[in-house]
């Protein structure tokens, strides 16, 4: 099954998490969440991305984020 394996590790390495520092308010809550992947910046007062290798367990963690930012600022492409 090399070719799935192929397949599914290249989708990975496509799947993008960007945080939009105009909607983010910094309430802290991705990294809450998700402290391997978000971590808020004390000095911006907002979100930013700490890891850009994920794994499985990082994009359910990932999602989870997504759907706990109160202002739709964490988006994947
Ligand atoms: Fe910003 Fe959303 Fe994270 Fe809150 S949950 S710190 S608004 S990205």
């Amino acid at each position: 099954m090399p070719i799935d394996g192929t397949h599914k590790l290249t989708e990975r390495m496509l799947m993008k998490v960007e945080i939009d520092v105009d909607l983010c308010t910094g309430c802290g809550l991705c990294e809450e969440t998700c402290p391997d992947i978000f971590k808020l910046n004390e000095d911006d007062d907002v979100a930013e991305i700490i890891k850009k290798d994920y794994d499985d367990n990082d994009e359910e963690c990932i999602e989870e984020a997504i759907e706990s930012c109160p202002t739709e600022a964490i988006t994947t492409d």
